[in-house]
């Protein structure tokens, strides 16, 4: 991937919070035992999720 194309998704990514109002960085599915199948910690920890997984993927990039 290009680095200018890195930088926009980057820049993107800052856009989103970086962790979930309620459990801070455990915005992991599941980390409070819950029963659910959301994708993140609670529905406010979404985007804080999202975030932590396209960081993720970003970084598979650069390799
Ligand atoms: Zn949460």
């Amino acid at each position: 991937m290009d680095q200018q194309d890195i930088r926009a998704i980057e820049a993107a990514l800052n856009e989103l919070p970086s962790q979930c109002r309620y459990h801070g960085d455990q915005t992991a599915p599941d980390h409070y035992g819950r029963m659910t199948r959301s994708e993140a910690c609670c529905d406010t920890g979404i985007p804080a999720q999202r975030r932590k997984v396209a960081e993720e993927a970003l970084a598979r990039q650069r390799r």
